[in-house]
């Protein structure tokens, strides 16, 4: 997935998980405005929205024209999420590159969320499997496992059957299938034990950390992930999303905050940190009455920060 000259794959999410969970609708040309200065920082892949009735969620009402618009942009992979198969058909009518499906690994949640039993949603990946098959051979399908680390409705969720989930996904059709810490209820040491066992039970199928910030460990969590060999990384500019009733508890890892953690190690991501701050401004723009985070940003990065690029070797 990675071209060569990177080591690890930032994959922003921040149009998509980020302003789905505001309440400020950002109109679709500053949309298109922060998609532009994300991909001027060297961010190649962005979930760029997600196909769901307008209706559930108006913030996304303009997905299809904002794929269009990604799409104008050499080399970058344009994502969007999609709960069914009449999604995922809107989807790549749009010409999304790739279709993420979000399966819930808690039984209580996967009702809750998209009103289908997990043994239901699994049909659905299968039907947008084959779907993708026979329309769209070039458009690959991640199915990511929600509330993997646990669920805010029935608590604890059985590792088994996460791992569970994920292989039924897999043999559903899905090319890929990763971890989401929907919840932000994760640790490192169980993150280690489940994308280990994940790539036990489906080897190079195994796919994208995604992980939120909740509980202050995010980034503890990306780098544990990291150390098990996980190489694409989902996060928001600006950890968008956060809850405004507990101020300094953002949502998703924070984007530019991850990219400082890998770089300033020596782990290529391709993106610049100064560019990547400078993308916070169309996203500020467009959502002028949500609150920004993100530590790295507001402290600037150390004196004498040297980049991963600028290693010798
Ligand atoms: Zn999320």
């Amino acid at each position: 997935m990675n071209s060569a000259s990177t080591d690890v794959l930032i994959s922003e999410v921040g149009p998509r998980d980020g302003l789905q969970s505001i309440k400020s609708i950002m109109p679709t040309e500053e949309k298109n405005a922060w998609i532009d200065a994300l991909y001027k920082a060297g961010v190649r892949e962005i979930e760029v929205g997600s196909f769901v009735p307008a209706k559930l969620l108006p913030q996304m009402a303009d997905t299809a024209e904002v794929v269009r618009h990604a799409k104008t942009l050499p080399g970058l992979t344009v994502m969007a999420l999609v709960p069914n198969l009449r999604g995922a058909q809107a989807a790549i009518e749009a010409g999304v590159h790739k279709l993420t499906i979000p399966v819930s690994a808690s039984a209580a949640h996967s009702l809750a969320n998209v009103r289908k039993t997990r043994e239901e949603m699994i049909e659905e990946v299968q039907k947008i499997a084959q779907y993708r098959k026979e329309f769209a051979p070039e458009v690959k399908v991640e199915a990511g496992i929600a509330t993997a680390f646990g669920c805010t409705i029935q608590g604890l969720v059985p590792e088994d059957e996460v791992i569970w989930m994920a292989e039924q996904a897999i043999n559903a059709g899905a090319d890929e299938s990763g971890l989401s810490d929907t919840t932000g209820y994760a640790n490192p040491a169980q993150i280690k034990r489940l994308f280990r066992r994940l790539k036990a039970a489906i080897g190079s199928k195994a796919g994208a950390a995604h992980l939120h910030n909740t509980r202050g460990l995010g980034l503890a969590n990306c780098l544990a992930a990291y150390e098990e060999g996980v190489t694409s990384f989902d996060s928001s500019m600006g950890g968008l999303g956060g809850c405004p009733y507990a101020p300094g508890a953002s949502g998703n890892v924070v984007t530019e905050d991850l990219v400082f953690m890998f770089e300033a190690m020596g782990i290529k991501t391709g993106i610049n940190l100064d560019l990547l701050f400078e993308a916070r401004k169309p996203l500020q723009a467009g959502v002028p009455s949500e609150i920004i985070y993100g530590m790295v940003p507001e402290a600037g990065a150390p004196k004498g920060f040297m980049p991963a690029t600028q290693w010798g070797g």
